[in-house]
């Protein structure tokens, strides 16, 4: 979808994506539009721009820089989100209200600092572990990256919401990846698009062809969202659809209610709250 991916986050020692020490890549912009995401700045296919207003002293020097006319000291020096196109010159005068989220690396610049925890990978059974957002929405550029990773020996990983072109992936990195964690959210077509903003076909359909594929791990997970995905007639269906797709490796994850702060800063509302 997007030859050059913003990396919002790149985390070394992790021990929560998968097997051993981690290093994780979040790539930004994803697909689905979750009502509960605690990644809110891993929506966006771009570079954004986070602004706390409890540090700002409201000098009105990112006003003056800003090409766009984005920033406005009429409304608590709100930036317009439509109009900011994520330069981050506003970042670059301003001393610690404002923050930019996204980055771009070439393939070569993240494999380098990915690299750098491989004595921790050999020694723990790790490696490197490409989650978002959605990370299959930049298959091109991790080609590129999956290449010269599996050429040095890393074990990789993926976190996906399932929501990807099947074909394009089965041609370039499916065959680099040993797991792949896959996120199931919700059986219901029509409460799946009401809560994360797609319907779950594609979804549905992907992970019926992982399923058949038995040359990677594959590892089912669903966040258990009060009163969302966390039903006893959701939790049924998604027994019932691994059952019969032969699926044993199923995984629960704990709703994380920490992401309200993260809207705020970047100027969104979560559309529901937990
Ligand atoms: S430059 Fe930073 S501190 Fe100054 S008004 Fe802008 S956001 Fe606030
Ligand atoms: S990132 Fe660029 S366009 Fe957006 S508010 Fe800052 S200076 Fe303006």
């Amino acid at each position: 979808m997007n030859n050059t991916p913003y990396i919002f986050d790149i985390v070394r020692g992790s021990f929560d994506d998968g097997p051993g020490i981690r290093t994780t890549v979040f790539f930004k912009g994803c697909p689905l539009k979750c009502s509960w995401c605690h990644n809110p700045e891993s929506q966006l296919y771009r570079a954004e721009i986070a602004w706390n207003e409890n540090s700002c002293i409201k000098c009105n020097a990112c006003k003056t820089v800003c090409p766009n006319g984005a920033i406005s000291d009429k409304d608590s020096h709100r930036i317009n989100r439509i109009l900011c196109i994520g330069c981050g010159k506003c970042v670059d005068v301003c001393v610690h209200a404002l923050k930019r989220i996204g980055t771009i690396y070439s393939p070569e610049g993240l494999v380098e600092i990915l690299m750098r925890d491989k004595v921790f990978y050999d020694t723990s059974g790790g490696g490197v572990t490409f989650s978002g957002g959605e990370p299959f929405s930049h298959l091109s550029y991790l080609l590129e990256v999956c290449r010269e990773l599996k050429k040095q020996g890393i074990h990789l990983a993926a976190q996906t919401s399932g929501f990807f072109n099947y074909e394009l992936f089965e041609q370039t990195i499916q065959p680099y990846i040993n797991i792949i964690y896959f996120d199931l959210k919700i059986i219901n077509r029509n409460q799946h698009f009401f809560y994360t903003g797609q319907y779950n076909d594609l979804i549905l359909k992907n992970l019926r062809k992982l399923a058949s594929y038995k040359q990677q791990k594959l590892i089912v997970r669903t966040p258990l969202i009060p009163k969302i995905t966390a039903t006893d007639e959701n939790m049924a269906a998604i027994k019932t659809l691994l059952a019969d797709l032969k699926i044993d490796e199923y995984e629960t994850l704990e709703y994380n209610p920490m992401g309200q702060h993260k809207y705020t800063i970047i100027g969104k509302k979560q559309t529901h709250v937990i």
